[in-house]
């Protein structure tokens, strides 16, 4: 059974962060990685609000430069998927991967959140046929066609932009009459000549042969129903925590977040969590990678008071 000091579960801005400080702190911290590197600013096409980038650069440059720093002073990355975890018998604390069982002496959570699904008829089948989660990894098909895209967030608005190199038309379908994107993202959105909005409409079932080829709606205010004929539903409409490994033996909120206390500890000492698996408000990679640095202060600490 392998030893660590620390072990990160996650390689998106916090782990890779948490990754760089442990490291400095002379940690020798193991990142347990998943099945790739990154998380979802790895799929972002375009990062322009990370300080110190003032021209932007894409999310998996941005990605690839956090890796070469954390390594830099001696962070070590496994490219495997945790299958399970025991908090319950305090420090060390045992993580299995498919090939693998490691104790830690401490543990620092950063698996981020998941797109969250639409939960409509058709949405699974069409996965990869039309229906897709990540225009950077899939707009490239849609050249030339026409997309509907589904949320009103930043998310949507961005990506729905993003998709505008590549399809002939995008429309946004929002289930309100004011998108929740930030005003910078909606002016951009509305002086693109090939985005259209559909307001207060809901998508209710994805349809097609193949392929997708339409989205059924109802009117939300008159209950009219409709269907937009389009080749790609790209769905935007939220994220949840990646935190079932942990139930039952974290304290989580109502929606899975797991909570943290100001010094990034969870309920159980040594254990510690950073970015979106316990931050349901902020969720931008700036602040991702702040909540790495205090998580891997915090831990630091920790472990030289407790061992
Ligand atoms: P979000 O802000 O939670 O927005 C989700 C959108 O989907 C909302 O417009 C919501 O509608 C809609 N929605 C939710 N459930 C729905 C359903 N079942 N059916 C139809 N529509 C549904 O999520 P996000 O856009 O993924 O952004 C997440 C976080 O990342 C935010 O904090 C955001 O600021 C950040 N982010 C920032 C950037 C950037 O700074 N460039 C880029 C991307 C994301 P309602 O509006 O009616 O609730």
């Amino acid at each position: 059974m392998q030893e660590e000091n620390v072990i990160i579960i996650g390689s998106g801005p916090a782990g890779l962060t948490a990754a760089l400080y442990t490291a400095r702190a002379n940690l020798n911290p193991l990142v347990i990685a998943g099945d790739q590197i990154g998380g979802q600013v790895s799929i972002t096409s375009e990062v322009e609000n990370y300080p110190g980038f003032p021209e932007g650069l894409t999310g998996p440059e941005l990605v690839e430069r956090f890796k070469e720093q954390a390594e830099r002073f001696g962070a070590r990355l496994e490219y495997a998927m945790v299958s399970e975890v025991d908090f319950t018998q305090g420090v060390p604390f045992t993580i299995k991967t498919g090939s693998n069982t490691y104790q830690a002496h401490s543990v620092i959570l950063a698996l981020g959140a998941s797109a969250r699904r639409l939960g409509v008829p058709g949405e699974e089948a069409y996965i990869g046929r039309g229906v897709s989660y990540c225009a950077t990894c899939d707009g490239f098909f849609f050249r030339g066609k026409d997309v509907v895209v589904i949320g009103g967030g930043d998310s949507a608005i961005e990506e729905g932009i993003f998709l505008t190199k590549f399809a002939d038309s995008v429309k946004i379908i929002h289930r309100r009459d004011e998108l929740r994107a930030k005003p910078i993202l909606q002016d951009r959105a509305f002086r693109n000549e090939k985005i259209s909005l559909v307001w207060n409409t809901v998508v209710d079932e994805i349809v097609g042969e193949q392929l997708v080829t339409g989205v059924k709606t109802t009117a939300v205010k008159t209950g009219e129903k409709g269907q937009i004929a389009t080749d790609g539903a790209f769905i935007f409409i939220g994220h949840d925590p990646n935190s079932h490994l942990f139930k039952g033996q974290l304290q989580m909120d109502d929606h899975g977040y797991v909570i943290a206390d100001a010094n990034r500890m969870t309920s159980v000492p040594g254990v510690f969590a950073a970015g979106e698996i316990q931050d349901p408000v902020w969720r931008q990679v700036a602040t991702s990678v702040g909540q790495g640095t205090e998580a891997a202060m915090a831990c630091t600490r920790w472990l030289e008071e407790n061992e």
